[in-house]
C-alpha cells in the first residue's frame, strides 16, 4: 500500500469517527459549541491555524507573529471591554482557555494578597463567590491552595449584593462575579461588590469567559467591565463568542504590575531562562492564529451583528418556553444563556421536568444540557435545570428547536422527577451512603454499570441521563465525583 493511500485510509477512519460525535454546526448542539453559521469563517479560521500550526507559543521572541497577533487580540478585547484608555492600563494576556485565564486570575490575585503583608506568606487566604460561579474558581482555590467560600444564590440564580460583600474582609485575596454566570445565565451585580472590594483593598475578577465577546453588544445590561471602578481582572474566552476553535481565550488586567504578577520566571536552572506569563510551556499558537484571523475579519461590527442574532434567538426561545405548560424560564438571563426549570406554581399533573424534557429533546435531535439541582449551605436549593447555550446560528435553527421543545414537553408532562430510592438504598448497603467512604475503581464502576451505565466503542452514555443526574445529586458529594472521576476515565482507558 502507498503511504498516500494509508494516509487516506488513517483519514477516513477519522471521519468516520467523527460521524458520532454530537454535531458542532447547525444549531443542534446547544452547549460546547458556538457556531457563527458562516462557513466562509470556519474555512479562514482553518487556513490560519494551518499556517502557524509549525510554531511553538512557548517563545514570541523567537517567534514574534505570535506576538504580533497576541498584541492584536489584546488590543481587540481591551477595546471591547472598555479597557482601552489611558486611566484604565489595561494589559493582559492570551491563554489556552477559560479554566487557564480563571487559574491564572486567581494566583495573580493570591500573589499580590501574600506580597502586601509579610506576615500573609504562610497563610491561606480566602476566594470568595457565588455558589453560580464557574467551576474552574474550585479547581483554582485547590491548585493555589485558598480557602473556597461560596456565597449562597436566590433560587432565581441571582446573588444579592450584600451577600457578597458581607463576606468581604482582609483575609480574602480575590471576590469573583460573573457576566454571566453559566448555570443561571445571569449577570451578577459587579458594580456594587467591585466598588466594595476596592474600598477594602480586594482584587475583583468579573468572569467574562462566556459573555466576554457577545455581552459587549448585548441591549440593556448596567455596566459590568472595566467602566466599573474597582474591577480588577476580566477573563474572556475567544473560543466561546469570539467564535475561534478551542485553544485561546484572554485575561486582562488593570496596570502592570497586577499583570505581571501573573507571569513565572526563573534563571534557577541550567537551561534556557524560562518565563512563562501562563501555566502552559510550549503550547500551540494555532487557536491564537485563528482568533486573530476572526477578530481581523468580524471587527467589532462583525461581533455587533452575530450577538444581534444571539438577542433575536434568545428571545424567542423565552417566549416559546412562556407559552409552554409547566416549564418557565429562570429567573432573567442577561445574556445568551438560559436555564430551564419546572413550573412549580402548576398542580403536578402540568409540571414539565427539564431533565425529562433534555432527553426527550435529544431523541428529536438537539442536545440540550442536563444541570443537577444543587443544595446551598443555607438551605436554599437551586433547581435543577436543562442549559442552553444560544449562538448565532441557532435563529437559523429556531423553528425546529421550539417545535422540538414544545413536543417534548408534551410528551413528559406530568411525569414525576426519577426518584433513584432502590439505588440509594442499594449504595447505602455498601457502605456509600454518608459519603465517609469512597468507591475504589472498581467499585466506582460497579456502581455505574448498575445504573445503566455502558461504554461502549461508541462512548455511549444511556439514552436518558435524567435518572442518573438524581441519582448523582442525592448522592453523598465525594462519592458522586468518585463516579464522575471513574465515568470519564473509562470512557477513555485503552
Ligand atoms: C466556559 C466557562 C469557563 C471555563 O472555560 P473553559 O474554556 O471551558 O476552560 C469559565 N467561566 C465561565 C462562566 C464559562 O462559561
Amino acid at each position: 500500500m502507498s503511504p498516500d493511500s494509508r494516509s487516506a485510509e488513517i483519514l477516513a477512519r477519522l471521519r468516520e469517527l467523527r460521524t458520532r460525535d454530537a454535531p458542532t454546526h447547525g444549531g443542534r448542539t446547544l452547549a460546547y459549541v458556538y457556531d457563527p453559521g458562516l462557513p466562509e469563517l470556519d474555512d479562514l479560521a482553518a487556513r490560519a491555524a494551518e499556517i502557524a500550526r509549525p510554531l511553538n507559543g512557548l517563545d514570541p521572541t523567537a517567534f514574534p507573529s505570535i506576538a504580533a497577533m497576541e498584541r492584536d487580540l489584546i488590543a481587540f478585547a481591551r477595546r471591547a471591554l472598555h479597557g482601552d484608555t489611558r486611566q484604565a492600563r489595561v494589559v493582559g494576556s492570551v491563554t489556552s482557555g477559560g479554566t487557564e485565564s480563571c487559574l491564572l486570575a486567581v494566583k495573580t490575585a493570591r500573589d499580590l494578597w501574600r506580597a502586601a503583608d509579610p506576615r500573609r506568606l504562610s497563610s491561606r487566604p480566602r476566594l470568595v463567590a457565588p455558589t453560580t460561579a464557574h467551576a474552574a474558581f474550585q479547581k483554582a482555590a485547590r491548585a493555589f491552595d485558598l480557602d473556597w467560600d461560596p456565597v449562597p444564590c436566590e433560587p432565581d440564580g441571582s446573588v444579592r449584593s450584600e451577600e457578597l460583600i458581607r463576606r468581604l474582609a482582609p483575609d480574602v485575596a480575590l471576590v469573583v462575579v460573573s457576566a454571566p454566570a453559566y448555570p443561571s445565565g445571569a449577570l451578577d451585580p459587579v458594580g456594587p461588590v467591585a466598588a466594595a472590594a476596592a474600598a477594602r483593598g480586594i482584587s475583583c475578577h468579573v468572569d467574562a469567559c462566556f459573555g466576554g465577546l457577545v455581552l459587549p453588544w448585548w441591549p440593556g445590561l448596567a455596566a459590568w467591565d472595566f467602566r466599573v471602578p474597582g474591577v480588577t481582572s476580566i477573563s474572556a474566552d475567544l473560543h466561546k463568542y469570539g467564535y475561534a476553535p478551542k485553544g485561546v481565550s484572554v485575561l486582562l488586567h488593570r496596570g502592570r504590575r497586577r499583570h505581571r504578577a501573573q507571569f513565572f520566571a526563573t534563571t534557577r536552572w541550567p537551561g534556557y531562562p524560562v518565563v512563562n506569563p501562563t501555566l502552559l510551556g510550549s503550547r500551540s499558537a494555532s487557536p491564537t492564529a485563528a482568533a486573530w484571523a476572526i477578530t481581523q475579519r468580524l471587527g467589532a461590527q462583525g461581533y455587533a451583528e452575530l450577538t444581534a442574532r444571539c438577542v433575536r434567538a434568545t428571545a424567542a426561545i423565552v417566549a416559546a418556553v412562556e407559552r409552554i405548560d409547566g416549564l418557565v424560564v429562570q429567573g432573567r438571563p442577561a445574556g445568551p444563556a438560559i436555564a430551564l426549570i419546572t413550573d412549580e406554581s402548576v398542580p403536578p399533573a402540568a409540571r414539565v421536568d427539564p431533565h425529562h424534557l433534555a432527553d426527550e429533546v435529544a431523541r428529536l435531535g438537539f442536545r440540550i444540557q442536563h444541570q443537577p439541582g444543587f443544595p446551598q449551605a443555607n438551605g436554599v436549593r437551586l433547581p435543577h435545570s436543562a442549559h442552553l447555550t444560544v449562538t448565532p446560528v441557532t435563529e437559523r435553527a429556531l423553528p425546529e428547536l421550539l417545535a422540538a421543545l414544545t413536543r417534548a414537553a408534551d410528551t413528559v408532562r406530568g411525569r414525576p422527577r426519577a426518584n433513584p430510592r432502590a439505588e440509594l438504598a442499594a449504595l447505602r448497603m455498601l457502605g456509600y451512603g454518608s459519603g465517609a467512604r469512597v468507591p475504589g475503581p472498581s467499585a466506582a464502576w460497579r456502581i455505574l454499570r448498575a445504573a445503566g451505565v455502558r461504554v461502549d466503542a461508541n462512548g455511549g452514555l444511556p439514552g436518558r441521563l435524567a435518572p442518573l443526574m438524581a441519582l448523582a445529586e442525592q448522592l453523598p458529594t465525594p462519592v458522586a465525583e468518585a463516579l464522575l472521576i471513574e465515568l470519564l476515565a473509562r470512557v477513555s482507558e485503552p
